[in-house]
């Protein structure tokens, strides 16, 4: 563990979580529309509990990190999407192992973090579920896009992708229930994805342009 790991992480997850933390409420509408209303709620407690967690999970090498803050979410955090997060960080932690991060190889461990979702979900894309921010981000990161053009690509991109659930009928989690009736509302899980990815964005942004 490098220190300017430690650091990069403690610059990263305060404001990724503090955004969807800020966001509870507009997640907590969407999943009322839609499913029973918690979503809000699972996040900003997942988020808090990471928060909290952060000195000691600071302190390990990134790869720990990540499966940390992983467990910390499927510990803490009731509903489908706490597992399903929980899934992502855990197995990007996994796949990242002892090595360093870059691009390349972030886009290796996030592939293996969807993999993972879908797995667990039993879900794909084009089913009105984070996957439907998830993917379209993997397939950017995968892409030839680096620094600045790579940000702001990914920021288009999600924030695309959230709207693109709108129209979409929900075939999995509670908001398949609806059938029909979910067409028309954004998808809080997808929506709690680009919030994330967006703020991610913005801090290493910003750390590149110091
Ligand atoms: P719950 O649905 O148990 O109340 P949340 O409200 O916290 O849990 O999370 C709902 C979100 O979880 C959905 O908006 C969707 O994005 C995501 N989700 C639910 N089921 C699945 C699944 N099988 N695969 C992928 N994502 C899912
Ligand atoms: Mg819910």
């Amino acid at each position: 563990m490098t220190e300017a790991k430690s650091i990069q992480l403690q610059q990263l997850v305060p404001p990724t979580l503090n955004v969807i933390i800020a966001h509870a409420e507009e997640l907590t509408r969407l999943d009322q529309a839609i499913g029973d209303g918690d979503h809000g709620i699972n996040m900003k407690r997942g988020a808090e509990k990471i928060l909290q967690e952060l000195p000691a999970i600071c302190d390990k090498p990134a790869g720990e990190a990540l499966k940390a803050m992983g467990m910390a979410l499927v510990m803490s955090v009731g509903g489908a999407s706490g597992p399903l997060f929980g899934t992502l960080l855990m197995e990007m932690g996994k796949s990242l192992g002892a090595r360093a991060m870059d691009k390349d190889i972030l886009a290796e461990c996030f592939a293996a973090g969807v993999e993972a979702v879908k797995k667990r979900g039993r879900s794909d894309v084009e089913q009105k579920t984070m996957l439907d921010v998830l993917v379209p981000a993997l397939e950017v990161l995968q892409g030839k896009e680096t620094g600045t053009e790579l940000y702001t690509r990914l920021k288009e991109t999600v924030a695309a992708s959230e709207t693109r659930t709108i129209a979409m009928k929900a075939l999995k989690g509670r908001a398949s229930y609806l059938g029909e009736r979910s067409i028309g509302h954004m998808d809080p899980g997808a929506r709690s994805c680009g919030l994330a990815i967006r703020e991610i964005c913005n801090v290493l942004e910003d750390a590149q342009n110091e």
